[in-house]
């Protein structure tokens, strides 16, 4: 009897054993699957959408491969109709003057800024580079009757609105692929632009009513969203102001940093001459510790020592630097002098200039208690409406900016680039 007790209770416990086992199996799929789906569920629901498009306007359906996956899926599953053919939810909103048209989709990641032909023209002659009331140097004016117009539709739940210029490819008057105009700044220890105070808070003057707009970026084309540039330009939230890289003021030109701001991977010496290795101004791979500690993603512990060449302008940056493509090594005759800083020092103005010093020491707040996820509103500024090519591009790339895990592919998207510290969301909030 006490045996068969014994058996009893040694079967429960195998039982219990492979539930257990079970459910680790279960968890470790669902992990799986929450890691690979949303790239996959993003491409589906692109398809879906241009399939409900394409049955409303012209009753036509693509017979394209993903098309046959879907009804594979589903086998034999009827689709209703309905579905299908539902008309996506709009909104429209025209100023009070008739100058600006605000459309969106619920399809859509991103609304839609219709502005007159004549300011679209003066716009890319580069007219609206002027100054703006918290920066000293230059900023688009336009974007202060754009953001005014906007947040009286969205909710102000904004850290950065990007203004997409709806271009194949960038106009030649505009200089850059992408612009960055800080409109605040609370975070002490990261250094000062040239825009005039250390903190500083414009919010209100764009018609942001819960002042949390930090930065308006632009972007002058299209096809950039997803690529390096806009990536670029967030650094420029957060850097460089402490930096006096001597190398187009706010990146990180003459050192080791070698992130999203620019810098060298390293210097060898060979046979009289030094290389540069790997010198780059904006892009490729994630953003570099420095530039992770002053977004506030990792402890100052986490940073590596910086190395800053001595004679960079006159030595290695000539008038061809800028024809230069990015990521080459430059060679120059003789040794280049450096000299390396820990990142204590840094952080205690050894290398800032004077405007930079007006805020310097110890990040607050730390990346214990910094802002991680930040919510982008998306627009795209035509004068004409946007193609369904161009639409569904800018979703996609979008999609894949905000993606929050590693996407097989060259790219760096976000959260790639910080290392998985912090995320942005494309939601659309309507008041
Ligand atoms: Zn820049």
């Amino acid at each position: 009897m006490r045996k068969s007790i014994m058996w009893l209770i040694i079967l429960v416990l195998m039982l219990l054993t492979a539930c257990q086992n079970n459910i680790k199996d279960n968890d470790n799929k669902d992990i799986n699957i929450v890691h690979n789906e949303p790239i996959n569920n993003h491409k589906d629901n692109k398809n879906d959408n241009a399939k409900a498009i394409k049955v409303d306007k012209s009753e036509t359906v693509e017979n394209n491969d993903s098309e046959k996956n879907n009804h594979a899926d589903k086998k034999g599953e009827k689709v209703s109709d309905s579905i299908i053919a539902k008309e996506p939810i709009s909104i429209t909103e025209q100023s009070e003057d008739k100058k600006y048209i605000l459309n969106y989709c619920d399809r859509n990641d991103f609304v839609s800024l219709t502005i007159p032909r004549t300011q679209w023209d003066t716009f890319i002659k580069n007219d609206y580079y002027s100054k703006m009331p918290n920066q000293e140097n230059h900023g688009m004016v336009i974007s202060q009757e754009w953001s005014n117009f906007i947040y009286n539709i969205v909710n102000a739940e904004y850290d950065f609105i990007v203004y997409v210029l709806n271009n194949d490819s960038r106009p030649d008057k505009l200089p850059m692929n992408g612009y960055y105009q800080a409109i605040q700044n609370d975070i002490v220890g990261i250094g000062t632009g040239g825009f005039g105070k250390p903190l500083f808070n414009y919010a209100d003057l764009y018609g942001d009513s819960n002042s949390k707009l930090q930065g308006i970026i632009y972007i002058t084309h299209n096809d950039v969203l997803y690529d390096g540039p806009i990536l670029h330009e967030f650094m420029h939230r957060w850097g460089n102001y402490i930096l006096d890289s001597d190398y187009g003021m706010c990146h990180w030109g003459n050192s080791n940093i070698y992130g999203r701001l620019g810098g060298y991977d390293k210097i060898v010496e060979n046979d009289g001459r030094s290389i540069i290795i790997k010198h780059k101004r904006y892009w490729e791979g994630s953003y570099a510790p420095f530039e992770l500690y002053l977004m506030g993603l990792i402890p100052k512990e986490e940073v590596p020592d910086i190395t800053v060449t001595e004679d960079y302008s006159s030595r290695i940056i000539n008038e061809t630097d800028w024809n230069r493509i990015d990521g080459e090594n430059i060679t120059v005759d003789g040794k280049i002098k450096t000299i390396t800083y820990t990142i204590d020092q840094i952080i205690g103005g050894a290398l800032s200039n004077k405007n930079q010093k007006a805020n310097i020491g110890e990040r607050i707040p730390s990346y214990k208690d910094s802002k991680k996820q930040f919510n982008i509103l998306f627009v795209n500024i035509d004068y004409d409406d946007m193609t369904e090519k161009e639409i569904e591009s800018m979703n996609n790339q979008i999609k894949l900016l905000c993606y929050e895990g590693e996407y097989d592919d060259e790219i760096y998207n976000f959260w790639e680039a910080c290392k998985g510290k912090g995320s942005i969301k494309s939601t659309v909030y309507f008041k």
